[in-house]
């Protein structure tokens, strides 16, 4: 019989303790026997160094060809005109939905229990547009921007995922009593899109109101619908309900590529000690093998990271371990079976 056709992947080690967590993930992936190729390529402040620019064409390409990515963090360089690498991928990419599960871990204790909920932001515009100016000096003007297009676009992302994996309610956040133009007009998109998918139960919250429901009561929540400001700093919060950000993996959609990436960023303050925690990418990872086909390869490495996580003997820091990435990824490896 041929051997399987490999995936041609692309993957992106990242700044900071993107390298460390993505060799981790690589080993994994490659011990359980999932046939990939994997075209790397650098972004952010490992690629300035490199080439001068953030975001190499030959970047941009690949994922294009490609159409599935594996992402470290990256970091964008403070104050030299550089625009956010994170933003100029998704956008170059239209990478329009960001994905975040955030759930309870077997054998991770954490504030809450019983957390299951699904984090859909927006990816493409709001405040993250970049457009910022002087009107005069001492006063800047940041515009926060909503279409009708983006905010259907993404409305329909989450009710569609939602009745895909048997999710019962949407929970659309906002600030519409204050941005009554443009939080009113993503809610306005959002309610039109819920009209039209019966069986899947929309509510609406306001944003601090949802933040305080969320670290009172966060199992009453499913699939969270967000605007890109609200979505980024609410997936956060979500983080550390269920035991922090080595834990909690993402994906970015567009209609022909899709980029898997932690929640967390380059974590400057502990790279380079291998004591990051490989599992939140390795989690992204699993959910990118879904969307591959390699669904029994995902589920066969997600038994390994529970049993893991449930024995409990080798933990990274942030776990209240003292493990290195490495040793953790070795034996989620010897978990295998
Ligand atoms: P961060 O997510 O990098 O770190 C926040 C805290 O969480 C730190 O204390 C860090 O040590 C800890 N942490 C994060 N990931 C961890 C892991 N896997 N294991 C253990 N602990 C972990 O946030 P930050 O410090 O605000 O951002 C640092 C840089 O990352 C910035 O340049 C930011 O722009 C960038 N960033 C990139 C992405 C991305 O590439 N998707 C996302 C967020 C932030």
């Amino acid at each position: 019989m041929l051997a399987p056709m490999p995936h041609v992947i692309t993957l992106i080690p990242g700044d900071g303790i993107g390298p460390e967590v993505t060799a981790a993930v690589v080993h994994v992936l490659d011990v359980a026997g999932v046939q990939i190729d994997w075209e790397r390529h650098d972004a952010g402040i490992t690629a300035v160094e490199k080439t001068g620019q953030t975001l190499p064409p030959e970047l941009l390409a690949s994922i294009a060809r490609n159409r599935v990515a594996l992402k470290g963090p990256v970091a964008t360089p403070i104050g030299e005109g550089f625009t956010s690498v994170n933003v100029g991928l998704r956008k170059a990419l239209d990478l329009f939905a960001n994905l975040r599960p955030v759930r309870n871990l077997p054998g991770v204790t954490s504030r809450f229990q019983n957390v299951d909920l699904v984090i859909v932001r927006e990816n493409t515009e709001d405040l993250y547009a970049g457009l910022e100016h002087q009107v005069v000096p001492g006063v800047v003007e940041s515009l926060k921007i909503i279409t009708e297009k983006a905010s259907t676009r993404i409305a329909e992302f989450a009710f569609d995922y939602a009745r895909r994996r048997g999710r019962t309610a949407v929970t659309a956040i906002h600030k519409a009593n204050i941005m009554k133009l443009g939080d009113g007009l993503f809610l306005d998109s959002v309610r039109a899109v819920a009209k039209t998918r019966p069986g899947i139960a929309y509510t609406e919250k306001i944003v601090d109101a949802a933040c305080m429901h969320l670290v009172m009561k966060p199992e009453q929540f499913d699939v969270l619908l967000l605007p890109n400001l609200y979505g980024d700093i609410v997936s956060d919060l979500c983080a550390g309900l269920v035991g922090g950000l080595g834990l909690v993996p993402g994906a970015n959609f567009g209609a022909r590529a899709a980029v898997f990436e932690a929640v967390h960023g380059s974590a400057p303050d502990i790279a380079g000690r291998n004591i990051a925690n490989p599992t939140a990418l390795l989690l992204s990872a699993l959910m990118m093998l879904d969307h591959i086909g390699e669904t029994a390869a995902a589920a066969r490495i997600a038994t390994a990271l529970d049993r893991t996580l449930v024995d409990g003997r080798v933990r990274t820091a942030d776990l209240g371990g003292s493990a290195t990435t490495t040793a953790f990824a070795e034996e989620v490896v010897r978990n295998l079976v």
